[in-house]
């Protein structure tokens, strides 16, 4: 291993930089392609116990793990930190839950090594010029590349599998896959063959979104994880019909045309559907009108929004100026 004599240590010999927004899995599945090695090997031999494929590593990243990278890369703890998803506290959502579900994150419902939901995002033009995967194509707030002002998708287009790219390298035990990360694991088909350009209107919402989780605040709600909680609670009751809890999903339905439905949770469904509700909720919830027109139109009630948490200051005061 090369000695640095800067930073006083030897980093792998054939060490690469992680990429801009690059997520710690996909780095890691690089760094042992750059090795000649499979994952499995790269890892057992410098990582010992710990697991890469069979646990959502890049949502629960253990000081070993830190610990492994700061004594073999040039890198500093804050970027080997920024690799994870947890780096998102206090931004996307206000904590990040080590044990189970994180509001914001797009769970990957791993069984042993396979992935049973979408929960990993790519915009097919960034895989053409970069093949890596980014950690923003992992939360539940992502659905336009700004850009390359496409779509993001969440499957192969040709077989319909998730995103697991490090069965890329699965098959003959000695021999080391050469496919680059553009691939499907399970058809091989060339992910960044195929895209949808995004409207300037979906372009809009994607920019504000990005601002907001980027500065840490809104203008109106404060915190940025106090709005992305909002805007998911509202996208969670838009999901489903009710008939106590779907006065805001009958109102928007009548008033803007049919929103998909389904009885999973709203963060496992594909993200051609999931799209639809969430542009929903952000019209709902980024504009006092038209959600003050929909309270009066509709006679919408407080305790829909507010049955499972508080609401914002702001969000209940447009309630409250109904009643004026
Ligand atoms: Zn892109
Ligand atoms: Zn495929």
């Amino acid at each position: 291993m090369p000695f640095i004599s800067s930073l006083d240590k030897n980093i792998w010999a054939h060490y690469i930089p992680p990429y801009p927004d690059e997520l710690f899995s996909s780095w890691f599945f690089r760094l042992s392609q750059a090795h000649h090695v499979k994952s499995h090997s790269f890892g057992r031999y410098y990582f010992k116990n710990q697991q890469f494929w069979n646990r959502d590593v890049d949502n629960m990243p253990s000081q070993y793990l830190k610990d492994i990278i700061f004594n073999n890369t040039p890198l500093n703890y804050s970027s080997i930190s920024q690799l994870f998803l947890t780096s998102y506290e206090s931004f996307l959502f206000e904590s990040h839950n080590p044990f189970g579900r994180t509001m914001g994150i797009l769970p990957l419902g791993i069984m042993h090594r396979k992935r049973k939901n979408n929960g990993l995002l790519f915009c097919p033009l960034c895989l053409k010029k970069h093949p890596y995967y980014r950690k923003s194509w992992r939360i539940f707030v992502s659905y336009i590349c700004c850009k390359c002002r496409v779509l993001l998708r969440d499957s192969c287009p040709v077989c319909n599998e998730p995103i697991a790219f490090h069965r890329l390298e699965q098959g003959d035990k000695n021999k080391i896959q050469t496919h680059s990360l553009n691939h499907c694991s399970f058809c091989l088909y060339d992910l960044s063959s195929e895209y949808k350009m995004a409207s300037s209107l979906q372009l809009d919402y994607q920019q504000k979104i990005n601002t907001i989780l980027h500065q840490g605040f809104t203008e109106n709600y404060s915190y940025s994880f106090a709005y992305f909680k909002l805007l998911s609670s509202v996208a969670g009751l838009l999901s489903r019909r009710h008939t106590i809890w779907g006065r805001l999903r009958y109102a928007c339905e009548n008033e803007f045309g049919y929103l998909p439905e389904n009885s999973e949770s709203i963060d496992l469904w594909n993200i051609d559907n999931r799209r639809i509700i969430f542009e929903m909720a952000f019209k709902v919830v980024d504009n006092p009108d038209i959600l003050l027109f929909l309270i009066k139109e509709y006679n919408l009630r407080l305790s829909e929004f507010n049955k499972d948490h508080s609401l914002p200051f702001f969000f209940e005061n447009i309630f409250k100026s109904n009643y004026l």
